[in-house]
C-alpha cells in the first residue's frame, strides 16, 4: 500500500511540477493568459517578450533567469528582435532537441509546414482555445520522455550507428539520406529495441497528436525505412511487423 502511494505521488509530480516551460511571445495578453493557465497546470513558467532574451534564457546569459533549462518552448513566431523561425532554427543547429510548440497568428499552410520543418515539434493557430493549447503541451511533454533517453551522441544497434544530434545515420558503414519522418522514427525504435509499437503510438510519438492522416502513413514510411536499412526489404531484420499489434526494432 505504502509503495503504491509513493509511486502515484512522483508520477503526479514528475507530470506537473518538475516541468519547467520556456513562452516566448510579446502580445502580453496572450502571454498572460498562457501563463495562468501553465500554472494552473502546476508547470514552472518563465517568460520572454522578444527573441533576443529568449535566446539569452537557453543560453544561461540571461541574469534574471540563469540555469533555466526548459522541458518544452512555448514560441510566437512574430518577435521582435529575433524571430521564432530563426530560434528554432538556432536550436536545432546546435543539437538542442527540447520540443518546440509554436503558437502563430499565421495561419497558412506554408507557414505550418515552414515551423514544422525547422524542426518545431507542434503548431497552433492563434486564436485557440486554452484547452487545446493545454492538450497540446501534455501530449509534447509525454513525447519528450521518449527522446530524451535517446539523447545521446550516438545510438548503435548492430551495424546501425545513429547520431541524434546530427541528424546522420551509418548504415554498415555507409551514410543513408532520410527524412525527418524516417529519421524521428527510427530513432524512437533504437530508443527501445524489442518494443512493440501500434501504429497509433507511432503516430502520436512521430507526427503528433494533430495529425490528420490514417495509420497507413506509418506503413508507408516503414517500407520506406526498410528499403533503405535492410538488406533485404522483403526479408526484414530490423523493422519487424508485429501482427495485429504493430511493428517493433529488431
Ligand atoms: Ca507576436
Amino acid at each position: 500500500m505504502l509503495s503504491l502511494e509513493i509511486t502515484q505521488t512522483s508520477s503526479g509530480s514528475e507530470l506537473n511540477q518538475k516541468n519547467r516551460i520556456l513562452l516566448v511571445e510579446d502580445e502580453e495578453l496572450i502571454r498572460d493568459m498562457i501563463v495562468v493557465a501553465l500554472e494552473e497546470e502546476g508547470y514552472e513558467v518563465r517568460t520572454a517578450r522578444d527573441g533576443r532574451v529568449a535566446i539569452d534564457i537557453l543560453q544561461g546569459t540571461d541574469p534574471a533567469n540563469p540555469d533555466f533549462m526548459p522541458d518544452l518552448i512555448v514560441l510566437d513566431l512574430m518577435l521582435p528582435e529575433i524571430n521564432g523561425l530563426d530560434i528554432c532554427r538556432l536550436l536545432r543547429y546546435q543539437g538542442n532537441i527540447v520540443p518546440i510548440l509554436v503558437i502563430s497568428a499565421k495561419g497558412s499552410e506554408t507557414d505550418r509546414v515552414l515551423g514544422l520543418e525547422v524542426g518545431a515539434d507542434d503548431y497552433l493557430t492563434k486564436p485557440f482555445s486554452i484547452k487545446e493549447f493545454i492538450a497540446r503541451t501534455r501530449a509534447l511533454l509525454r513525447r519528450q520522455r521518449y527522446t530524451a533517453i535517446s539523447s545521446t551522441p550516438v545510438q548503435k544497434f548492430r551495424d546501425i550507428n545513429l547520431f541524434p544530434q546530427e541528424c546522420r545515420v551509418l548504415v554498415r558503414g555507409e551514410e543513408v539520406n532520410l527524412s525527418p519522418k524516417e529519421f524521428r522514427l527510427l530513432e524512437l525504435f533504437m530508443g527501445y529495441p524489442r518494443r512493440v509499437w501500434s501504429r497509433e503510438q507511432l503516430i502520436e510519438q512521430v507526427w503528433g497528436p494533430d495529425f490528420l492522416g490514417d495509420t497507413k502513413t506509418v506503413d508507408v514510411h516503414i517500407r520506406w525505412l526498410r528499403e533503405k536499412l535492410e538488406k533485404d526489404p522483403s526479408q526484414p531484420e530490423y523493422l519487424i511487423t508485429v501482427r495485429g499489434f504493430g511493428y517493433r526494432f529488431g
